[in-house]
């Protein structure tokens, strides 16, 4: 790790970014252009992520399955709205064993066509329903400009795919997904975020209504952070997924399809993140805690790291993820900056004058400096790293949730409107129409991000064109 600084979040936030994947170890570029390594680092905070995730799919009914990477061309092509959609960013393979294959394999972009392939064969009756299957896995997406994390040509995700007897069933599990990943982004990444509809045109492409939640960034721009779809009988139509009803009528099944990606990644460092490095919410990060032994002779050495590595074991034993900092040759300043950089919630400092008095500093990373510091016994420091670790939670939560009330306006014109964009997000009445949607993209760069789901019908006019409107929209610039 380097010891030279970070460029400033406020001056260039977007190279803060890039510097801190790289210096904090989450992820590298890769020799093909746009693609990503994760790092051990990023890929055990993707495996938390994963397993708070996954616990919460398995306890509303979902398994786990494996779908094939390749995906005959023809697949992609039987939904029309589908292929328009992803046709520009699709990789395609045309040569396998040497030989021009017959039919090209597309890499998948998503699975809606191979799962809904095996679905049509798999569900014969009522009685096969609902299915309820998620994959991890990996797509490509031929983009142009790529961004660590946010966006690259390959990344990780999970991809939920489900079919249903009825409509109503369908939609229940579309807005099922959606607050559980509400409910993960608030209570395990500690981001605050909005769950509503998207407009029609930024719609997933074969679906009936798509469902995200947003989260505002330490920038004021918005990143979509997970999207649930409700793809009606489109794929089921497309692919023949059918079951015999209870009548023994043939009836074409309702699906849905549910994401959250490796972006979530590039969404915990926007928006905990500081100019010392990432902030990691304790309930995610690899190590919540890490022990930073100091002392000068042998002597000092013996004492504090015999009682730096009970620490560890008590710590470890309570079912902390904890590490302690036995490098040699490194003063405990740099590395004090290297596990800033990293984001490790809780910093516990053991010197002699500590051991002496049966005492240790903690340091939160969420408050630098001395604000953040308090000295406790060591007996019972579990108790009191618990209690820090969900002070730290909540406080990363409260912070982002003020940054974004603070970003957000109600403007009263066009003209404030795009004002309000620049800086954050705007909440403004929308007539409902494309038309004006696209205005405002035009003149602003700006996007329709969601509706909320739980506002009131209310009377009002639309921010673009003055005419009558019931509901409000998100509006923001976005990753
Ligand atoms: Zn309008």
């Amino acid at each position: 790790m380097s010891e030279l600084k970070l460029p400033s979040r406020s001056e260039d936030f977007s190279e803060w970014y890039n510097e801190l994947v790289l210096r904090a170890e989450l992820a590298d570029y890769a020799p093909v252009r746009g693609c990503m390594i994760v790092r051990p680092y990023g890929w055990a905070l993707w495996e938390n992520i994963q397993q708070s995730l996954d616990r919460r799919f398995k306890a509303t009914g979902h398994v786990n399955a494996a779908f094939p990477l390749l995906i005959p061309r023809s697949f992609i092509e039987k939904e029309k709205h589908h292929v328009a959609g992803f046709s520009p960013e699709l990789a395609v393979v045309t040569h396998g064993g040497g030989e021009e294959l017959e039919e090209p394999l597309v890499v998948r972009p998503t699975s809606e066509t191979i799962i809904g392939h095996s679905y049509a064969k798999w569900i014969q009756s009522y009685r096969d329903l609902p299915l309820l299957i998620n994959q991890w896995n990996s797509v490509v997406r031929w983009e142009l400009r790529t961004k660590l994390f946010l966006r690259t040509l390959e990344f990780f995700w999970q991809e939920g795919h489900t079919a249903h007897a009825t409509p109503e069933e369908a939609e229940v599990e579309t807005r099922q997904m959606l607050e559980i990943y509400r409910d993960f982004a608030v209570n395990e990444a500690a981001i605050p975020v909005i769950p509503g509809l998207k407009s029609e045109s930024e719609r997933f492409a074969g679906a009936d209504q798509t469902y995200s939640i947003e989260a505002m960034m330490g920038d004021g721009k918005a990143l979509q952070s997970a999207t649930s779809h409700n793809l009606g009988q489109n794929f089921a139509k497309a692919f023949e997924i059918r079951y015999l009803d209870k009548n023994g009528v043939l009836q074409h099944c309702w699906t849905t399809s549910w994401g959250l990606s490796t972006r979530f990644i590039g969404a915990i460092i926007m928006v905990h993140g500081d100019d010392q490095g990432l902030i990691l919410p304790p309930r995610l990060a690899p190590h919540q805690v890490v022990v930073v032994p100091i002392f000068k002779s042998d002597e000092e050495k013996n004492q504090v790291m015999e009682a730096a590595r009970k620490i560890r074991s008590e710590l470890a034993d309570s079912k902390f993820r904890v590490v302690l900092d036995e490098r040699e040759g490194t003063s405990p300043g740099f590395k004090f900056n290297d596990w800033e950089m990293r984001g490790v919630p809780l910093r516990i400092e053991i010197g002699p004058k500590d051991v002496a008095k049966g005492t240790v500093v903690l340091a939160r990373r969420d408050k630098p400096g001395k604000e953040g510091k308090s000295f406790v016994p060591q007996t019972g420091l579990s108790a009191a790293a618990a209690e820090a670790l969900a002070a730290i939670q909540k406080s990363l939560y409260d912070r982002a949730l003020s940054f974004r009330e603070a970003h957000t306006s109600d403007p009263a014109a066009y003209g404030d409107f795009k004002a309000a964009v620049e800086k954050g997000f705007a909440y403004s009445f929308w007539c409902g129409s494309a038309d004006c949607e696209q205005r405002i993209k035009d003149d602003t760069k700006a996007t329709l991000r969601n509706m909320p789901l739980d506002q009131p019908e209310d009377n009002g006019s639309c921010i673009c064109c003055g005419q009558p409107a019931r509901k409000r929209a998100y509006f923001a610039k976005a990753y």
